[in-house]
């Protein structure tokens, strides 16, 4: 145990951030607590808290790569006890209603319920002999120093009846309660500004099902088929294989559109989807459960690096600094590599509040022009369309259709999208030449918009 840093950290918020923030925190704090309304110990379902756990999680090959590194042999317990993983590049992809060329990507993919992938990440850092967990106790408020320049703690209290309210004293306290964080209403009532939201809306719904397969055969050995939503093909679903021989279904409508719950309307809705792929594995397969929906409105990105001043010892990360439009399946990755600055910060002292937020924002950035830029694909979402975003749309699309025939693009785009390779990797000569060679521009009249038309 090192506690060079401090005695205490609080992580306000038990769910993938917090889990991640909590693990690198062990290693510079004597004591971590991490504080939830919902029990936590030895839960592998969905839970109150954590609502879109009932929904496909993906886990993107950077998030998977980091969970190895905090968590030396994570992947390979998961395969031990029956977790599928597969090539992220070797999944069955399709864009604009066509498949994409498979390619050997390098990347893993571990395809397990979120609440199957958050109950090991969660075992992991509860091992940790400093680390304590707070369940079952409701967040609240910040405890500060008079003036409210330095945060002192958080204001707890446990769900029991007759609990009163108790106080959490820390050294550092860290915001890890996902996009419904009070953070910013906490500032202005200590005299702060409150940060400047971007946000996208795309007014998506998610509505999901398991399933057992009577033969796996039927998959031909692909771990999930995935015809992604896109402008040309709106509607889009996330079907995979996961743990204990189980399937899920997580069908995906935007802009208002939304898959009915009803078991009747939910399979009408796979039989539209672009492709009839999922429709022919599911529809003699056994339901395990009903029908669920979650709406998600937008995208938001909360701007707390441009702010001037913050209190000292609070810090902001996971979706409480940015909620990215969950097809992408961004979230938990972006949390990991946030944990990785975080660990990068405490390796140099306590963390200093402006310049972490500003570290974070750098790790938001590419996510987020991938997720936001790429939704302002779509004519109908609202938002300012610069050149570079108009020509990356544009470029996308026949990216898309060049990685149909090519799997060295396929190969690119997955590097890329999982987090793993920079963005100007689909723009190296090779790359481009390829996209060029390959890909077939729409049609005119097809529903993929003109970049001219996109802009309006
Ligand atoms: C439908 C959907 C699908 C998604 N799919 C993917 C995907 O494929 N891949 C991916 O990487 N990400 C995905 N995400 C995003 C992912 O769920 C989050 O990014 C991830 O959970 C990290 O969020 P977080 O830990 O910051 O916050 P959350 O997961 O929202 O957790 C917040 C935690 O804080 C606790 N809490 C909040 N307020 C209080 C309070 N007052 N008192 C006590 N406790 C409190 C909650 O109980 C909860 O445990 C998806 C999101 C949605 C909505």
């Amino acid at each position: 145990m090192n506690s060079q840093v401090g005695n205490r950290a609080v992580v306000l918020g038990g769910s993938m951030a917090g889990l991640l923030a909590a693990r690198v925190l062990a290693d510079a704090f004597a004591e971590v607590v991490i504080v939830d309304r919902d029990k936590l110990a030895g839960v592998t379902t969905a839970r109150r808290g954590v609502p879109q756990g009932r929904h496909v999680h993906g886990l993107l090959a950077r998030g998977q790569q980091i969970l190895d590194e905090l968590f030396p042999g994570f992947t390979a317990e998961a395969m031990a006890s029956g977790i599928p993983t597969g090539d992220l590049g070797e999944l069955r992809w399709f864009f604009n209603g066509l498949r994409l060329r498979p390619a050997s990507t390098g990347l893993v993919c571990v395809s397990a319920d979120r609440p199957v992938l958050e109950s090991r990440v969660r075992a992991r850092v509860v091992a940790l002999p400093n680390v304590r967990l707070a369940e079952e106790c409701d967040i609240v408020g910040l405890q500060t120093e008079p003036g409210g320049r330095r945060v002192t703690g958080a204001r707890v209290q446990r769900r029991a009846a007759g609990s009163a309210e108790e106080t959490l004293e820390a050294d550092l306290v860290i915001d890890a309660t996902g996009r419904g964080s009070r953070t910013p209403a906490r500032l202005e009532e200590l005299g702060y500004t409150k940060p400047a939201e971007e946000s996208i809306k795309i007014d998506l719904t998610y509505t999901t099902r398991h399933y057992r397969l009577p033969d796996e055969s039927i998959l031909n050995g692909d771990l999930s088929i995935n015809p992604v939503s896109t402008p040309s093909h709106q509607r889009g679903a996330f079907f995979s294989r996961v743990q204990n021989g189980e399937s899920i279904l997580s069908l995906t409508g935007v802009l208002g559109d939304a898959a009915p719950t009803d078991p009747a309307g939910f399979l009408d809705w796979v039989r539209s989807l672009p492709v009839p792929d999922v429709y022919e594995v599911i529809k003699d397969a056994e339901p395990l459960d009903d029908a669920v929906s979650f709406h998600y409105p937008a995208s938001v990105r909360r701007r707390y690096d441009q702010l001037e001043e913050f209190p000292d010892r609070l810090l902001v990360l996971g979706d409480a600094a940015c909620s990215f439009n969950p097809v992408y399946g961004q979230g938990m990755t972006v949390a990991a590599q946030e944990a990785l600055v975080l660990s990068a910060h405490l390796r140099a002292g306590m963390p200093e509040p402006l310049v972490f937020l500003k570290d974070v924002a750098g790790v938001i950035e590419v996510p987020w022009q991938i997720s936001a830029g790429s939704d302002l694909g779509f004519p109908q979402v609202e938002g300012p369309r610069s050149p570079e975003v108009q020509m990356m749309n544009a470029y996308m699309t026949l990216l898309q259709s060049a990685a149909t025939r090519d799997g060295m693009v396929t190969r690119t785009f997955m590097r890329v999208a999982g987090l793993v390779d920079p963005p100007t990797e689909l723009m190296s000569p090779d790359t481009i030449y390829r996209v060029l060679k390959n890909g077939t521009p729409p049609r005119p009249g097809s529903a993929v918009p003109a970049p001219a038309e996109a802009a309006r």
